[in-house]
């Protein structure tokens, strides 16, 4: 099930959130801009919310701006669909405004 597409960054409510019970403030949690029902999307990003950087040695996004409505995220997000989730979001996030690449759905 699917609602319309979202695209400013603080229709998707994020949020800095936990993964995994992790609770570092270091990720992003919003909903699926695609309008995915119950589809939600926890990215790690740098700097964390207090601004320090974070270095970790896996994947993060780097984060420009604290305020979700003007936030950039670089590079672009995207999901690989499995077979349990076929969401398969691709965006880009610049200045609070969502722009989908052509094989997001
Ligand atoms: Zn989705």
């Amino acid at each position: 099930m699917t609602t319309a597409r979202k695209t400013r960054f603080v229709d998707c409510n994020p949020r800095w959130g936990t993964h995994y019970g992790e609770h570092l403030d270091r990720y992003i949690t919003f909903d699926c801009p695609e309008g995915h029902v119950d589809c939600h999307h926890t990215i790690p990003v740098s700097p964390k919310r207090n601004g320090t950087p974070w270095l970790p040695n896996s994947v993060f996004w780097e984060r420009r701006g604290d305020d979700f409505a003007t936030m950039t995220i670089a590079p672009s997000i995207k999901r690989t669909p499995t077979n349990n989730d076929q969401c398969a979001m691709h965006v880009e996030i610049t200045n609070g405004q969502i722009t989908f690449a052509g094989d997001s759905r």
